[in-house]
């Protein structure tokens, strides 16, 4: 089956909509421009905050654990290879890969569920896409003449749109972002990206914070029991880690295969010939096969039940809910408590906002030191 989607592909050449920056910027010839949207995510200050940043397990547990920022490195490694294979635009969805998980809170998604629940008792909400936006067009600090990254068009309504549609009358402040179509190839795979990703390494973390076993997830997860049976009939004898190891891989291999074959196959199915006809089609594309996405499925229920939810995790997810309301609610009550730069910003944002701002840009490690001294300071 020919897979190309070239076709199809965001193709960036020069005075393409999506190349636009908000300010202009001078031509490097050197990097294409979504190469150096890519550098300028990778130095900036939210992404390095990313090693400091929860995935499922803190790394105060281990060192071994993945962290948002070595997550993002695999989900970048997965959508650059799943473009590459379809021709599509690679740097495109690198830069997106990278971008993807920017916007998270501390705390993973225990922590966004804690600034999301205070935020709704101000009349608000979190939603760590849109947050990510905020940091990339408006709290990166590296050029004189602006405010943000300035990163391409193309970029900014990926890093909104790779996940979920969001609609102009909910979101008006996201005008611009092309709302009313589907986004690029490039965009939908993020996500499917993400889930491969994380999949395989909740499972491997899982395994070795002694929360899972390996018997267990074969009894219940069928791909894995599929993939564990072919490793162990070429590696007879071979200790069940390593087999494991292998079966993981072989897992990767096969839903990566999957989102790239039924990706071509769905595109070609509309009779789709650019990228104006990806992005006019009701829905997405890029999506597995139904018979792996039950797989996938059925995984991820085995995921919640048995890892997401269980007592140890849930222990470390009353904490950090504790410790983002309390600070949450801490400058709430006494904004004047806040760094100058912060407290300048809540005549136009809100203060509810700007405190939200503030937590979200927090890794563990920042948020736990702040949650110390105001409890130190309350008692005095
Ligand atoms: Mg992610």
């Amino acid at each position: 089956m020919a897979i190309d989607l070239h076709r199809c592909a965001v193709v960036a050449d020069p005075g393409d909509l999506l190349l636009t920056r908000v300010y202009p910027a001078p031509f490097r010839p050197s990097r294409t421009p979504f190469q150096r949207d890519r550098e300028r995510i990778v130095q900036a200050r939210a992404f390095r905050r990313l090693a400091g940043k929860t995935q499922v397990f803190t790394s105060r547990a281990s060192d071994h654990f993945r962290s948002r920022l070595t997550h993002t490195i695999e989900v970048a490694q997965i959508a650059r290879a799943v473009a590459a294979s379809l021709g599509l635009h690679e740097d495109l969805a690198e830069t997106l890969a990278l971008v993807h998980d920017i916007g998270h809170p501390p705390f993973g998604h225990a922590g966004e569920r804690a600034l999301d629940w205070c935020l709704k008792r101000h009349g608000s909400g979190f939603d760590h896409n849109i947050h990510a936006l905020r940091i990339v067009d408006h709290f990166e600090q590296r050029y004189a003449a602006h405010r943000g990254l300035n990163l391409t068009l193309g970029v900014r309504e990926g890093i909104i749109k790779h996940s979920r549609d969001y609609s102009i009358e909910k979101h008006p402040d996201l005008k611009g972002l092309l709302l009313d179509q589907r986004p690029p190839l490039e965009a939908q795979l993020i996500d499917l990206a993400d889930e491969i990703a994380y999949l395989t390494a909740d499972l491997d973390d899982g395994v070795e914070s002694g929360l899972l076993e390996i018997g267990h997830i074969c009894e219940h997860v069928e791909i894995v029991a599929r993939c564990y049976k072919n490793v162990e009939r070429e590696h007879a004898g071979v200790d069940e880690k390593f087999l494991f190891n292998e079966a993981l891989q072989l897992m990767q291999n096969i839903l990566t295969d999957d989102l790239i074959e039924n990706t071509a196959l769905n595109t070609q199915a509309i009779g789709a010939e650019s990228l104006a006809d990806i992005r006019r089609h009701p829905s997405r594309l890029a999506l597995f096969s139904p018979e792996v996405e039950a797989q996938r499925l059925q995984e991820k229920q085995y995921l919640y039940d048995t890892l997401y939810t269980c007592p140890a995790l849930e222990h470390e997810h009353d904490k950090a809910e504790e410790v983002v309301t309390a600070l949450f609610d801490y400058w709430i009550n006494d904004p004047a408590e806040l760094p100058v730069s912060h407290f300048e910003s809540v005549e136009k944002q809100g203060l509810a906002r700007v405190v939200a701002d503030y937590i979200a840009g927090m890794t563990d490690s920042f948020i736990l030191m702040q949650y110390a001294q105001i409890k130190r300071a309350v008692r005095q």
